[in-house]
């Protein structure tokens, strides 16, 4: 086992902590606040942030959407230059947050920021960045990572970079509460979905991750399972489960698989599903598929976050299904879009982005992504 470890954001994790935002951020900085369609408006966090901002010099850019789009950030970029400004505040969901570090990686670079997205451009310098966070589901109040979608050729792609750690998070259990349930649903999943992908892979014997991640996955079992009488510490675990289950720890020297969530974008990306849902459509079908190669661990899930006695993977797989089918998530492709050439576009744009063999044992080809689309759509 070998990793370097390093997750440098302060979490300000409780009620009542946006207020903190006026210390965090350095006075003397002109700050970019950017935010999603407006659903801060109607449940007063934009009120909060603007009052803890009140001693800065700041400047709102609106309209980053869900899946967010290249073209709405590249005017957000140009919004941020004509501003000057020097942090990037992103207050909402992973989207927005996403949103806010492909601003501020791209702020000082002359070219096309999808340069990011296509690893054509590296940056050596970049914005600092903080977040608020109003969804609790990727974890990117805490990571390095960013999707960003191209409207124009519907690609979704994500890239990395050490500057896209925020220098803080907000993490208020509170703000949560004005979440329908399909986003409260799809942050368990995201979340759930997150730690297998770090889990369900080759045995590597490395406990502190193992049994790390079957925490998570037990906390998140119990959430869904307490979904209908939740309370506040129900909101206040969810945060935390999920920000744990993205935020590198429990993927530290050990193999990772992420194909859910590679096939899972190029669905969001043509067909505007929820990032979620397409997880949710697709896992339980890639692990029935890869049931044999990824027996081990699924025994291990089986045994210590079900409690479930068994000797066949596809009763451990079953109970993934179910998890998400009580929450209420149609597991079907064409219950959202009724393309015909799904699999088509699928497997073309998988290859165009050069996952032709991926997983954590190479084994996931062509093939075996049609196979799981079959049964998916
Ligand atoms: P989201 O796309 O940020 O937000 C979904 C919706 O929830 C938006 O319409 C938003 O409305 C609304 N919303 C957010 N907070 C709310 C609140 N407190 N009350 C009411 N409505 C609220 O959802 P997300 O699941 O957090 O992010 C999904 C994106 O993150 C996808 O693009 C996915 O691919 C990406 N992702 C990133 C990572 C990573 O590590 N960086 C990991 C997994 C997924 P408003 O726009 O009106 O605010
Ligand atoms: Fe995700």
């Amino acid at each position: 086992m070998q990793f370097s470890y390093i997750n440098p954001t302060q979490i300000e994790f409780g009620q009542g902590k946006i207020s903190k935002i006026s210390e965090l951020i350095p006075k003397e900085y002109r700050v970019l606040f950017l935010y999603g369609g407006g659903s801060i408006k109607k449940n007063g966090v934009y009120n909060q942030v603007k009052d803890a901002l009140n001693n800065h010099t700041w400047f709102e850019f609106a309209g980053v959407e869900a899946n967010p789009k290249k073209e709405t950030l590249d005017k957000a970029i140009s919004y941020a230059r004509e501003n000057k400004v020097d942090f990037v505040l992103a207050v909402g969901g992973g989207s927005v947050i996403d949103g806010a570090k492909y601003v501020a990686n791209a702020f000082y670079y002359d070219g096309d920021a999808w340069d990011l997205l296509d690893g054509k451009f590296t940056p050596t310098k970049a914005l600092k960045i903080g977040a608020v966070l109003t969804l609790a589901a990727t974890g990117s109040e805490s990571n390095s990572g960013s999707v960003v979608t191209k409207g124009e050729t519907k690609e979704k792609r994500f890239f990395h970079s050490p500057f896209s750690y925020p220098q803080f998070s907000i993490l208020d259990p509170d703000v949560l509460k004005s979440l329908g349930e399909r986003q409260l649903v799809n942050g368990v999943v995201d979340a759930f979905v997150h730690t297998c992908e770090q889990y369900l892979t080759q045995p590597h014997g490395a406990l502190a991750q193992d049994y790390y991640a079957e925490g998570l996955l037990r906390g998140l079992t119990e959430l869904a399972n307490t979904f209908e009488t939740r309370d506040d510490l129900w909101y206040a675990n969810l945060m935390w489960l999920a920000n744990q289950a993205l935020n590198g720890l429990i993927g530290l020297g050990v193999p990772q698989d992420w194909a859910t969530h590679f096939i899972g974008h190029e669905l969001s990306g043509l067909y505007g599903i929820d990032h979620a849902r397409t997880l949710a459509i697709i896992q339980p079908n890639l692990l029935t598929i890869l049931a044999d190669e990824k027996k081990d661990k699924l025994l291990q899930m089986g045994k210590n976050v079900f409690k479930l006695d068994t000797n066949n993977p596809l009763e451990v797989v079953e109970k993934i299904r179910t998890l998400y089918s009580s929450l209420n998530i149609d597991l079907k492709i064409s219950s959202y879009t009724e393309d015909k050439d799904i699999i088509e576009k699928v497997t073309s744009l998988l290859e165009k982005h050069g996952f032709t063999e991926f997983g954590d044992r190479g084994t996931v080809n062509k093939e075996v992504v049609i196979k799981i689309l079959e049964k998916s759509i």
